[in-house]
C-alpha cells in the first residue's frame, strides 16, 4: 500500500512537470514569434525559472498523489464521475466556485507574502523574474509552492465537482499561469478593455505586479484588488 502511494505520488510530479514543461514550451517558442527578442539575454533567469518550476511540480504531485490515492482506494473527496449526480447546471458554477476560492486564497497569502521579512525568504524567488517568461508559471520558493500546493487537494474535500469540470479548473490554472507571465498579451485588446476585462485578469494586468510588486495581487478576478483597492489596472509595456 505504501509503495503504491509512492508511486501515485511520483506519477502526480510527473504529470506536473511534463504539463508543465509542454505548455510553458509551446508558449515560450510562441513568445519568440510574436516578441522576436523578448527572451534575448535571459537565458540564466529562464534556466533559474525552470529550476523552481521543476521543484515546485513535486510538491504539488506530493498532495495530489496523496489524495488521487486516497480518491481511488477509499473513495475519499467529493469528486463525482457521474454527469446526473448533480444538476447541469451546477457544472459551470462548480467551475466558478473553485476558481474564486483559489483566487480569494492567492490573493491573501500573496499579500502576506509581499510583507519584507516574509518576501526576502519564500517569495523573492518568483520576483527574480525581471521581467518574466512563460518558464516563471510555477518558478516559486517551496514555501510559496507549498501554499498553492494545498489548495485543490482541500477543495476536493468541500466542494463537489465533476471529474471533467476539475480538468477544465485545472487547465485554467495551468495556461493562465503560463501566458500571465509570457510577456505580452493574447487576449484582443477590445476584451481586455472591456467592462468585463475589468474583472479578469490576464498577462496585461499581471505584468504590472511584476513591475511595481504593491498592487495587482490577485490570480483569476480583479474582484479582491478593486474591493481592497489594490488594483492599479493594465501594464502599458505592451502597448505596440
Ligand atoms: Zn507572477
Ligand atoms: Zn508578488
Amino acid at each position: 500500500m505504501l509503495l503504491a502511494l509512492i508511486l501515485s505520488i511520483f506519477a502526480m510530479t510527473a504529470i506536473v512537470a511534463v504539463r508543465y514543461l509542454a505548455v510553458s514550451g509551446a508558449f515560450a517558442a510562441l513568445t519568440t514569434r510574436v516578441r522576436p527578442g523578448y527572451h534575448d539575454k535571459l537565458g540564466p533567469q529562464i534556466r533559474r525559472e525552470i529550476g523552481w518550476s521543476l521543484a515546485s511540480a513535486a510538491i504539488y504531485g506530493a498532495p495530489a498523489g496523496l489524495v488521487a490515492f486516497g480518491w481511488d482506494r477509499f473513495g475519499w473527496t467529493m469528486i463525482y464521475r457521474d454527469w446526473n449526480a448533480y444538476p447541469l447546471w451546477y457544472l459551470p458554477l462548480s467551475v466558478l466556485i473553485y476558481l474564486f476560492a483559489h483566487d480569494t486564497w492567492f490573493y491573501w497569502t500573496h499579500r502576506w507574502m509581499h510583507r519584507p521579512r516574509l518576501f526576502r525568504v519564500a517569495h523573492a524567488v518568483h520576483h527574480a523574474s525581471r521581467p518574466p517568461t512563460a518558464w516563471a508559471a510555477m518558478s516559486f520558493h517551496p514555501i510559496e509552492a507549498l501554499t498553492g500546493a494545498v489548495v485543490v487537494p482541500l477543495l476536493v474535500f468541500l466542494v463537489p465537482i465533476h471529474i471533467a469540470m476539475l480538468g477544465v479548473v485545472l487547465s485554467v490554472m495551468t495556461i493562465m499561469g503560463v501566458t500571465n507571465h509570457m510577456g505580452w498579451e493574447m487576449f484582443p485588446r477590445w476584451l481586455v478593455r472591456s467592462p468585463v476585462g475589468g474583472w479578469i485578469i490576464t498577462a496585461s494586468h499581471h505584468q504590472l505586479h511584476h513591475e511595481r510588486y504593491m498592487c495587482n495581487f490577485g490570480l483569476y478576478f480583479r474582484f479582491w484588488d478593486r474591493l481592497c483597492k489594490t488594483d492599479r489596472g493594465l501594464s502599458d509595456s505592451f502597448e505596440r
